[in-house]
């Protein structure tokens, strides 16, 4: 008689000899190996040393964008430059600058399913944006340059943003509206700003934030997804790279309405940002923007000297792993 016991022991067995008949499973290609601290740090220098502070709209970001552009091309990237229109901060004052900001888009084609890495070019104007965000788009370039003679079957989208420093609208938001309806190919968006200072190095997951009016009161976090964010906790894990994440009692494993992830958490698009923070003995539960290094963003003190290159090249090692285990189907959605 065929028993429900038998048909179970039938399905384990089926299930333990189909990997064997399919195509090799998928293996992690070694991204410590694939990706050192010094070419990590040359992309960080050329932008913040040669390049230097780079304002939205202004003649700096668009060298930074011509360097992204020619570096992701050089790598069989089919690169676009989406300009578009914005209002710029001014400091000390209410009234903007109109400008003419940059998105630069590489994307190696693949199926309708897309996985979108991305980090801003611009940077305020005290100190050179070496940790923001010269190192993210640091990371994004040495992920972007080891996945490129990898196969994936997922679409890839490497994107430096024009425009996050308080541009109205920011590039991630002009990239996200100008998708329409195909931002639901979008299986995940990782987000990598300012990587390169602070004391420790975190993965956070997309929430969708309200500030009460009362400015001292904590903010409603409406968590998103967060497996992306998961997903890259344990590859940085098995790699043996520590990261973490925002604390329980302030932010709880979420991230903010800043940076150019939050277009993307609004178009329910599950992301993952990348970030060198202080949580553990910040001031402020909900701020842990002080570093050992002094409090360097947005200040004069934000200059190469001052970026840290393991953190560098330990963001763009697990930012590799988490879009290769993605653009291959190795991990997916829930
Ligand atoms: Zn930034």
């Amino acid at each position: 008689m065929f028993t429900r016991r038998m048909l179970i022991v039938l399905v384990a067995l089926c299930s333990l000899l189909i990997p064997l008949g399919a195509p090799s499973a998928q293996e992690m290609p070694d991204f410590a190996a694939l990706i050192e601290a010094e070419d990590v740090m040359t992309h960080v220098r050329t932008l913040a040393m040669a390049i230097g502070a780079r304002p939205m709209g202004g003649a700096a970001e668009g060298l930074a964008a011509s360097y992204v552009a020619a570096a992701l091309s050089d790598w069989g990237y089919e690169v676009t430059v989406q300009e578009f229109n914005a209002i710029a901060p001014v400091e000390g004052a209410d009234a903007g600058t109109a400008i003419v900001s940059r998105n630069v888009i590489g994307v190696r084609p693949g199926d309708d399913q897309w996985v979108v890495v991305g980090a801003h070019m611009d940077s305020v104007t005290a100190g050179t944006g070496a940790g923001d965000n010269a190192s993210g788009v640091a990371a994004m370039l040495a992920a972007a340059r080891a996945l490129a003679g990898l196969d994936t079957t997922h679409t890839l989208v490497f994107i430096a943003f024009g425009a996050e420093e308080g541009g109205d609208p920011p590039g991630a938001e002009v990239y996200v509206e100008g998708l329409g309806d195909t931002v639901s190919n979008i299986i995940a968006m990782i987000n990598i700003d300012s990587v390169g200072m602070g004391t420790a190095l975190n993965i956070y997951a997309g929430a969708t934030i309200t500030w009460p009016e009362d400015e001292d009161a904590a903010p409603t976090i409406e968590g998103g997804p967060v497996w992306v964010r998961d997903l890259a906790l344990d590859l940085a894990d098995e790699m043996g790279l520590l990261f973490d994440t925002s604390p329980a009692n302030t932010w709880g494993g979420f991230t903010g309405d800043w940076s150019d992830h939050y277009a993307f958490v609004q178009a329910g698009v599950p992301i993952a940002y990348f970030e060198a923070w202080q949580w553990v003995g910040a001031a402020d539960p909900w701020w842990g923007q002080e570093t050992a290094e002094g409090d360097v963003m947005h200040t004069p003190g934000d200059v190469y000297s001052s970026v840290v290159p393991e953190k560098v090249e330990m963001t763009a090692e697990v930012v590799a792993a988490t879009t290769y285990a993605l653009a291959t189907g190795m991990a997916g959605g829930e």
